[in-house]
C-alpha cells in the first residue's frame, strides 16, 4: 500500500529515469502526482457494436482481432488490424505506433477506443483487454498535463496502480469529519478525480479538495491570529497633537477621521497593529495613512510606505511631501546607500526594493498601498521586521471571504468620498463618434489651458496574433493624436516599457500641468492621482472587468471637477457589452464589485494574476460559497488536525495581512 507521502521512486513501476522526469515538475511524492489532477476528460465510456457506430462520433468498441499487418509507406510505419463483432468489421490504422503488433492477439478480445472516422475506421484507437476496471478505454479517460513531459498512457497506468493501492487515512478520522452527504471521503475523492465512474462525482470530489484547501486557510488565519494576540513588541507610539496638522488643505471626511483614530489608537500600543484600509477609488486613503507616518517620525522613528509601482511610489513622495512638510519623506530608489538614509528619522516610500533595506531602516511602522496580495508570505525579508503594519486597498473585499480568511485583520473603512466629489459621467461611444468625440476635447481643451485628457490603451503595441489585432495600442494612438490635436502642451505618452528616465519626465510634465493628453496603458489604474484630469477615453474597453474599469473611471474628476468618462468598445460579445452598460450604470464600487461577482464569478474581483491566492490549486474566489462549509466544518475538527495534502504544499502564510 502507498500513502500520500510515498516517495514516487518507492512506487512500482517508476523507475530512476522516470523518477527524474517527475522531479523536473516537483513532483515527488505520491501526494504531489495525485494532485496532478487530469485536465480533461476524454468521454470514452459509450459503448457500441461495429454496425451501429456513426461517423465523427467517440465510442468502445468490444470486439476480437480477425487479422493484423504492418506496412511501410514513405519510411514511415503503417500498422493495420481488422476487428470484428457480431454485427461488422471494422478497420484500424496506426502511423508510426509505438507497440508492436505483438500486443494485438488475433483472436482476442480487447476494448478499442476511439473516434470513427469519414471512412469508417479508426485512426489511433487505444484498446486493452476486455476487464471491468479499464484505464484507457471504455470509461472517462483522464488526460493528464502534457508539461509532465511524459506520456499519457503511462501517467495513467502510474496513477491507476497508486490510487488502487492508495491508503490515506488509517484512523479515519478525516473521513468521519469530512465525509458528508455532497463531500466524498479523500481516497474516494482522489479516486474518482483521476478515474471517474461519472461527471458529476468529479465535480463533488473537487469540491472535496476544495473544501481541504479552504480549511488550511482558514487554520492558518486562526493561527496567525493567535500568535499575533501574544506578541508585543512593537513600538509604542504616542500621538503628538494636532493630529491633522494645518498643513492639510481640505477637510478630512468623517470616515477620513475615523480611520485615522483607530490606526493611532493601534499605535500607542505594544502588540503590534495589523489593520487593512479599505475604501474606494479616491476616498483618500494616502492622507490617513499620512497622518499615522507623520506621527511615527515625530516620535523620532522610521516609517516604510511600499507602493506596488516605481510610479506610485514617486507619486507617493510628492503627495506626501506636499501634505506633510513638517516631516521629511524620501523616495527610495536603488542607489542611496544605507548609511546616508539613517540619519533622521523620516518617511520612506518604495516598491518592494524597499524590502532589502528593512532591516537597516527597522521601521515602527510598514504601510502597503493597493496590497491585492492577502495573506502570502511574498513580502521576503518583511516576515523578521518588529513593526505596526497597514495595508491599503480600494479592492471591497466580500464578507464571507474577509469572515473566514481575513479575521485576523482589524479593518478601517472609508465609506464616503471627499464631499467635492461629482459622479463621473459615463458614455459607451461607437466608432463613428470618435471624430465628434475628438472635436469636442478640443474644445474643452481650448476653455481650459491645464485640461487633462488621459486615453488609456490596452496594448503598447498592436499585437501580431491577429485575433487581437484590433485591441487598441498606445504608441499607434500617441502618434495618431499628435497629429491630430495641434496642442500648447503635447500629447504624452507612458507605459511600462519606457526607462524610469522617460517615465519620469512625463510625470514631471503632468505634474506641472505641461501635458494636456495623456497615452498609456492601464499603468495608471492603480493609485494615480491627477487631480486636474478630467477626461477619460477607455479604448477596447472590453479587456477590462468592472474592477479595472471603476479603478481607471477613479483616475478623473479628483479635485471636484466634472468628470467624464468615454468608453470604446470593439469586442462584439453580448457579455462585453452587458457589463460595459453596467459600468455605465453605476460609480459605485461596491455594486460593481457585486455585479462582478454575479457575471464572472469571484475570480474576476482581483483580476486573474493579482489576487495574491495563485497557489491555491482549487479554491478561487468562484467557489465563495464553499467557504460556509470549510468554516462548518473546521469548527469540528481537533485542534491537532492537519491536512495531509496541503499543508505540505501550501506556502507559510505570514501574520501580516
Ligand atoms: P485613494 O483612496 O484612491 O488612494 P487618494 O489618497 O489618492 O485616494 O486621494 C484622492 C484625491 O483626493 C487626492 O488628490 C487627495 O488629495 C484628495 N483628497 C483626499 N481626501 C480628501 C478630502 N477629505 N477632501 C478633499 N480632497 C481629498
Ligand atoms: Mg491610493
Amino acid at each position: 500500500m502507498y500513502s500520500l507521502d510515498t516517495p514516487l521512486r518507492a512506487v512500482k513501476g517508476i523507475g530512476p529515469k522516470l523518477q527524474a522526469q517527475f522531479a523536473k515538475s516537483e513532483v515527488l511524492f505520491v501526494r504531489d502526482l495525485l494532485l496532478q489532477l487530469p485536465t480533461r476528460y476524454n468521454d470514452l465510456s459509450k459503448q457500441t457494436t461495429i454496425a451501429a457506430a456513426v461517423a465523427g462520433q467517440s465510442y468502445t468498441i468490444r470486439a476480437k482481432v480477425l487479422q493484423t499487418s504492418k506496412y511501410y509507406r514513405g519510411g514511415k510505419s503503417i500498422l493495420r488490424a481488422t476487428i470484428v463483432d457480431k454485427t461488422g468489421k471494422l478497420d484500424l490504422l496506426w502511423f508510426n505506433a509505438k507497440h508492436s503488433l505483438q500486443s494485438l492477439i488475433k483472436d482476442q478480445e480487447y476494448f478499442f477506443s476511439g473516434t470513427i472516422s469519414d471512412r469508417g475506421g479508426m485512426v489511433h484507437p487505444a484498446f486493452e483487454k476486455v476487464s471491468e476496471d479499464t484505464i484507457h478505454t471504455n470509461r472517462l479517460v483522464p488526460m493528464y498535463t502534457s508539461t509532465l513531459g511524459i506520456q499519457q498512457g503511462r501517467v495513467r497506468r502510474i496513477c491507476k496502480h497508486i490510487i488502487d493501492h492508495l491508503d490515506t487515512d488509517k484512523s479515519g478520522d478525516d473521513d468521519m469529519i469530512f465525509a458528508t452527504e455532497t463531500l466524498p471521503p479523500l481516497n474516494r475523492a482522489l479516486k474518482e478525480l483521476h478515474f471517474p465512474s461519472e461527471t458529476n462525482a468529479v465535480v463533488a470530489a473537487r469540491e472535496r479538495l476544495t473544501v481541504e484547501e479552504l480549511l488550511v486557510l482558514i487554520r492558518q488565519a486562526k493561527e496567525n491570529k493567535k500568535s499575533w494576540a501574544k506578541r508585543h513588541d512593537a513600538s509604542v507610539i504616542i500621538v503628538t497633537k494636532p493630529i491633522i496638522p494645518k498643513s492639510i488643505p481640505f477637510e478630512l471626511t468623517k470616515s477620513q477621521q475615523k480611520a485615522s483614530k483607530e490606526i493611532l489608537h493601534d499605535l500607542g500600543r505594544t502588540q503590534p497593529m495589523n489593520r487593512l484600509l479599505t475604501g474606494d477609488v479616491g476616498s483618500g486613503k494616502t492622507v490617513v495613512a499620512g497622518i499615522a507616518a507623520r506621527q511615527v517620525v515625530l516620535q523620532k522613528r522610521n516609517t516604510c510606505l511600499i507602493a506596488p509601482t516605481r510610479v506610485l511610489a514617486e507619486q507617493h513622495t510628492k503627495t506626501l511631501q506636499a501634505l506633510f512638510p513638517d516631516i521629511p519623506i524620501t523616495l527610495i530608489t536603488g542607489a542611496q546607500k544605507n548609511s546616508n538614509l539613517l540619519q533622521k528619522p523620516q518617511v520612506f516610500v518604495g516598491t518592494h526594493a524597499l524590502f532589502s533595506r528593512l532591516e537597516a531602516i527597522n521601521p515602527a511602522l510598514l504601510i502597503y498601498d493597493e496590497q491585492h496580495r492577502f495573506g502570502v508570505k511574498q513580502r521576503l525579508g518583511e516576515a523578521g521586521i518588529i513593526a505596526h503594519r497597514l495595508t491599503m486597498t480600494a479592492t471591497p473585499i466580500p464578507r464571507s471571504l474577509s469572515l473566514a480568511l481575513f479575521a485576523y485583520l482589524d479593518h478601517s473603512q472609508i465609506i464616503e468620498l471627499p464631499s467635492n466629489r461629482i459622479p463621473t459621467k459615463t458614455w459607451i461611444l461607437p466608432e463613428a463618434k470618435r471624430a465628434k468625440l475628438y472635436d469636442w476635447i478640443e474644445h474643452q481643451i481650448a476653455e481650459n489651458p491645464h485640461y487633462l485628457v488621459l486615453l488609456v490603451c490596452p496594448f503598447i503595441e498592436q499585437s501580431k496574433d491577429p485575433g487581437l489585432a484590433k485591441i487598441a495600442a498606445a504608441k499607434a494612438r500617441f502618434i495618431e493624436l499628435r497629429q491630430r490635436f495641434k496642442l500648447k502642451y503635447p500629447v504624452a505618452l507612458l507605459h511600462g516599457k519606457q526607462s524610469p528616465k522617460e517615465q519620469n519626465e512625463v510625470l514631471e510634465a503632468l505634474r506641472r500641468q505641461k501635458v494636456t493628453m495623456l497615452v498609456c496603458t492601464p499603468i495608471i489604474e492603480v493609485g494615480i492621482d491627477l487631480p486636474q484630469a478630467s477626461t477619460l477615453v477607455i479604448e477596447s474597453a472590453g479587456q477590462y472587468g468592472l474592477a479595472s474599469l471603476h479603478q481607471l473611471r477613479g483616475r478623473v474628476g479628483r479635485a471636484g471637477q466634472q468628470g467624464y468618462c468615454y468608453v470604446f468598445n470593439d469586442s462584439n460579445s453580448p457579455i462585453t457589452s452587458k457589463r460595459l452598460k453596467q459600468f455605465v450604470a453605476t460609480t459605485d464600487g461596491h455594486k460593481l464589485a457585486e455585479l462582478d461577482l454575479d457575471n464572472r464569478g469571484a475570480g474576476n474581483l482581483f483580476g486573474t494574476t493579482q489576487h495574491g491566492f495563485s497557489f491555491l490549486r482549487f479554491a478561487s474566489w468562484t467557489n465563495l460559497e464553499l467557504l460556509g462549509q470549510a468554516r462548518a466544518i473546521e469548527e469540528r475538527l481537533p485542534d491537532s488536525w492537519r491536512s495531509k495534502l496541503f499543508f505540505a504544499t501550501l506556502p507559510k502564510l505570514t501574520a501580516t495581512n
